[in-house]
C-alpha cells in the first residue's frame, strides 16, 4: 500500500476538520502480541476487531513478494501497511521492526523506540545522575535535593573504583546486586563484604585476547534501603502505573489504583541472602514455600492509604503520595530530550516505589512491560479497568474532547506544566484554595465507570453544541 492510498473508512480530514486523525464509520483494528488481559480487553471492546496473525507483518510481506515471483526481495521499507490500527506489540518486535515502519495519522503502538533509557536500570540511574547535575548548575543545591529520590547507585564494571571507593567509606552498610537488563528478581544478590562479588568479577580481568574471556555482565551496584516501612513486619514495594501520550510536550496521565506487593517472610537483617525476605517480586514470593496462592501478598493501593493515613494521618501521607508524583515527573523529565518521541507512541509504565520507615518513597525502577498477566480476581479486574481505561484515553473512538482531566481511573498529572485538579478531594487532596491542588489521585477513591459515564455525556453535549 503506497503512502497515498485511503485506508477504507479512515477519514483523512484536512486541518480542523479532523485535527486528530480518527478512525471513521468503520471498525477498529487492532493486532496483540499477549495473551492476557490486554486481549481480553481488547476483544471485549465494542467496534475493536482483532487482526488475524501476531508478529508477522514483516513476514507476510516476505511471503507475498515470494508469491509474485520477484527474483530478489526487495529491502522493507513499508511494514505497517495500515491493516491495523492499534498494535500492543512487544518490545522486540518494534526494535526489529521501527525503523523501516511508515505508519499512518491515526495508527497507535505500544512502546517509544528507545524505552529502555528509561527500564533498563544502569540508563535510568544515568540519566537521572545527569538531571540532577544540570539542576543543581542551573537552579542550586537546593533544588538538587529533589532529585535524592533514588538510592546511590553505580554501574558495574564501568564505575567499579567509584564504588569501592565508596564503599570504603561506609563500611558495614548493605548493597544489592543487579543485573541491568534482567527482570523478576533474577540475578539479584545483597551483600556485605567486598569478596562477595569478587565472582562476578572475574571476567574483567581476563587479558582481551583470551578466548575464554567471560564478559561480565552489565550491573548496578545499590545502597540497599535497610529500614522499609514494614507493615505486620513485612516489607513491600508499590506498583504504580503511569501513562505517557507524549513526551513532546510531556504528557504524563496517573492511574488512581495500584497495588502493594508484600514479602511473605518477616524481615530481617539477619539473613541477606534470603530472597523470600528481601525481594518483593511475586515472581520470587510465589515460589516462597509458605505461599498461599489464594490470599497472595497484595493490598490494593487504597488499601495501602487508608492503611497509612490511620496510623499518620492524612496530612503525612499526602506527603509521601506527593512524592511519587515528583519521581513520576523527574525521571521522565530525565529522559525527555533522549527519547525518540512519536506521536504513534504511547508507553504505560509500571513504576516500583518503595517506602523507607519515614515515609519516603525511594524509586526502585520502572518496567515498559509491567505484568498484566492477574494473579487474581481482584487483581484481573484491576488490570481489566486500568487498560481499558487507558484506551479510553488513547480515544481511537474519538469520543471525548481532548480537554478531560481524569478518564476513568486516569489523572492527567503533567501536560507541558503541572495540572491543577478542579475539585476538593477531602480523603486525597491538601487543606487550602483549590487553584493549589495538583490533580493526583493515587489511591483514592476510583469510581471509573460512573466518572466515564457523565464523562461521555458530557463529551457528546460539547461535541452537539
Ligand atoms: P527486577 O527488575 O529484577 O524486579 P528490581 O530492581 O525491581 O529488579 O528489584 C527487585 C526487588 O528487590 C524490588 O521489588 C525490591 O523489593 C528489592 N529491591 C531492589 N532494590 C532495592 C534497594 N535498593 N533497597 C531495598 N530493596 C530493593
Amino acid at each position: 500500500m503506497s503512502k497515498g492510498t485511503k485506508v477504507p473508512g479512515y477519514m483523512q480530514g484536512k486541518g480542523s476538520r479532523n485535527p486528530r486523525g480518527i478512525i471513521g464509520d468503520r471498525e477498529i483494528r487492532y493486532k496483540c502480541s499477549l495473551q492476557n488481559t490486554i486481549l481480553d480487553v481488547l476483544r471485549g471492546r465494542p467496534g475493536w476487531q482483532e487482526v488475524p496473525g501476531q508478529n508477522n507483518v514483516q513476514q507476510n510481506v516476505q511471503t507475498n513478494a515470494k508469491q509474485q515471483g520477484f527474483q530478489s526481495i526487495p529491502p522493507i521499507t513499508r511494514n505497517s501497511d495500515g491493516d491495523w490500527d492499534f498494535y500492543w506489540c512487544d518490545r522486540e518486535w518494534l526494535a526489529q521492526n521501527y525503523d523501516t515502519m511508515f505508519l499512518y495519522e491515526h495508527q497507535k503502538i505500544l512502546h517509544f523506540r528507545n524505552h529502555y533509557e528509561l527500564t533498563r536500570k544502569n540508563l535510568m540511574v544515568k540519566n537521572l545522575k545527569r538531571l540532577k547535575k544540570q539542576t543543581e548548575r542551573e537552579q542550586g543545591k537546593a533544588e538538587g535535593l529533589s532529585f535524592e529520590f533514588f538510592p546511590t547507585t553505580y554501574e558495574l564494571p564501568s564505575e567499579y573504583h567509584i564504588f569501592v571507593e565508596e564503599f570504603k567509606k561506609n563500611p558495614g552498610i548493605i548493597w544489592i546486586m543487579k543485573p541491568a537488563a534482567r527482570a523478576q528478581g533474577r540475578g539479584i544478590f545483597l551483600f556485605r563484604r567486598l569478596k562477595d562479588i569478587t565472582d562476578w568479577k572475574k571476567g574483567e580481568y581476563q587479558p582481551l585476547s583470551d578466548p575464554n574471556r567471560e564478559v561480565p555482565e552489565t550491573y548496578v551496584v545499590q545502597r540497599y534501603i535497610e529500614n522499609p516501612y514494614l507493615i505486620g513486619g513485612r516489607k513491600f514495594d508499590v506498583r504504580v502505573y503511569v501513562l505517557v501520550v507524549s513526551y513532546n510536550p510531556l504528557k504524563v496521565w496517573l492511574y488512581r489504583s495500584g497495588f502493594a506487593r508484600f514479602s511473605n517472610t518477616r524481615f530481617s537483617l539477619d539473613s541477606i541472602e534470603d530472597t523470600y525476605v528481601h525481594l518483593t517480586n511475586v515472581a520470587v514470593q510465589k515460589n516462597a514455600p509458605d505461599y498461599d496462592p489464594d490470599k497472595g501478598c497484595k493490598w490494593s493501593t487504597q488499601q495501602l492509604r487508608k492503611y497509612l493515613a490511620a496510623k499518620h494521618g492524612v496530612e503525612a501521607v499526602k506527603k509521601a503520595f506527593k512524592g511519587i508524583d515528583n519521581i513520576i515527573i523527574k525521571s521522565l523529565q530525565s529522559v525527555q530530550k533522549i527519547i525518540i518521541n512519536d506521536k504513534h507512541c504511547f508507553e504505560m509504565y509500571g513504576y516500583d516505589v518503595l517506602f523507607d520507615s519515614d515515609l519516603k518513597p525511594w524509586l526502585i525502577e520502572i518496567n515498559a512491560s509491567p505484568s498484566l498477566t492477574a494473579s487474581g480476581k481482584e487483581d484481573y479486574d484491576l488490570k481489566f479497568g486500568l487498560l481499558n481505561d487507558l484506551l479510553n484515553v488513547l480515544d481511537l473512538e474519538n469520543r471525548l474532547t481532548g480537554k478531560e482531566k481524569r478518564i476513568g481511573g486516569w489523572d492527567l498529572l503533567w501536560e507541558d506544566g503541572p495540572i491543577l485538579a478542579d475539585d476538593g478531594n477531602m480523603e486525597c487532596t491538601p487543606n487550602g484554595t483549590t487553584a493549589s491542588i495538583p490533580n493526583s489521585f493515587l489511591g483514592c477513591h476510583n469510581d471509573r465507570k460512573r466518572q466515564l459515564r457523565e464523562l461521555y455525556t458530557a463529551a457528546q453535549s460539547i461535541k452537539k453544541s
